[in-house]
């Protein structure tokens, strides 16, 4: 069965650790000699209580974080963080300021828009169609926060280097880069994302969020859109996704023991982003979408001479058991996606495959 399987660049729901999706087959049908399947268990009892707290010690032991941040799951993805973090951290008098680095940004600030909240977009990358990351911003020193992307997905651009925002806290949109690198959280008073691109399947959202940030959230909000309410009731407010929540618990698991913890998942992710790049570089038939400071280690984003060869590429990578190289349908060309649970491997046959295909057809 494993031998069939294919290297997997898709953008997300992404690849997963081999070695987590065989340890969910081999207790798939008798959890930890419950007689159930996880997905069987009740949210309410202990064995699931032992899951969702491993998961967030984890989370606490990987990032180094300390008493001050909490750790929340919730549901609807990072597309409903976008509306809750205005609703519940942007009170009356207050202004938040928001960089616009593409889709996943421009979505975000759609979201304060919606709710009629006071915000500045205060830098954007869309006069070069999101290829660079923003520099030297003019932050508002009384806005309640700052929004950023910490990864554009889509365009494949990345902060490496998170702005100085005085004593406004940044919350990040992390859902393509979370647990890919060492984080410093001194910076922030919030990060997210949805667990399909590095940490688990869809339906379950990871939020970190720091202690003073509850108490800016005003009264009057529905139950599940309160950050408080999951604090109060560990993410157990409602019945959570479980089985996606199980999932994030082993691959973290996995990031800590077998990985040996974010420092070493970084060097991966960074042998693999320099890789990938340094062929295209090298090439005069593949070429790169954005500016070489900005570019994602999480999404590598390239184009090939004509459209033609870029269907051809695709096609033919596929059909070699390299799956998921289309660009996003709202740009076209060709992304890598290339998450913690790509192996090194995986990008070596890519490059190894672009090589031959220049050859041929270059
Ligand atoms: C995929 C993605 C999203 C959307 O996440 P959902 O879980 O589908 O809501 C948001 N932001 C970024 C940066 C993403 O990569």
């Amino acid at each position: 069965m494993t031998e069939k399987r294919i290297y997997n660049f898709n953008p997300g729901p992404a690849t997963l650790p081999l070695p987590v999706l065989e340890e969910m087959q081999k207790e798939m049908l008798n959890y930890q000699e419950s007689g159930m399947s996880v997905m069987e268990i009740s949210h309410r009892s202990s064995l699931f209580d032992n899951i969702i707290n491993d998961a967030i010690e984890r989370t606490k032991r990987l990032l180094g974080l300390d008493d001050r941040f909490q750790v929340l799951f919730l549901q609807g993805g990072a597309s409903l963080q976008f509306a809750m973090i205005p609703m519940n951290f942007l009170p009356d008098g207050k202004s938040a300021d928001y960089v616009n680095t593409g889709t996943w940004s421009t979505k975000a600030i759609k979201e304060a828009e919606i709710q009629n909240k006071s915000h500045h977009v205060v830098a954007s990358s869309e006069d070069r169609d999101f290829a660079y990351i923003p520099k030297n911003i003019g932050f508002n020193k009384d806005a309640a926060f700052v929004h950023i992307t910490s990864n554009n997905t889509i365009k494949g651009t990345q902060w490496h280097e998170f702005p100085d925002t005085g004593d406004v806290p940044i919350i990040s949109d992390m859902s393509s880069d979370i647990f890919s690198r060492q984080l410093d959280i001194d910076k922030f008073g919030m990060i997210y994302g949805g667990a399909q691109k590095n940490i688990g399947p869809s339906g379950i959202c990871m939020a970190i969020i720091r202690d003073d940030m509850f108490k800016l959230i005003p009264a009057g909000i529905p139950s599940m859109l309160d950050y408080n309410t999951f604090l109060k009731k560990n993410s157990l407010y409602n019945t959570p996704p479980t089985f996606s929540i199980y999932t994030v618990q082993l691959v973290l698991k996995w990031i800590e023991e077998t990985v040996g913890g974010l420092a070493a998942m970084e060097q991966r992710n960074r042998e693999k982003a320099e890789t990938l790049y340094s062929y295209i570089d090298s090439s005069d038939f593949f070429r790169g979408t954005t500016d070489t400071d900005s570019r994602s280690f999480m999404n590598v984003t390239f184009r090939l001479p004509s459209e033609d060869l870029e269907k051809k590429f695709i096609e033919e990578a596929t059909n070699s058991g390299l799956g998921g190289l289309k660009g996003h349908r709202s740009v076209g060309g060709c992304r890598a996606s290339i998450y913690n649970a790509m192996p090194v491997e995986g990008v070596k046959a890519l490059v190894e495959f672009m090589q031959k295909f220049e050859k041929a057809n270059g």
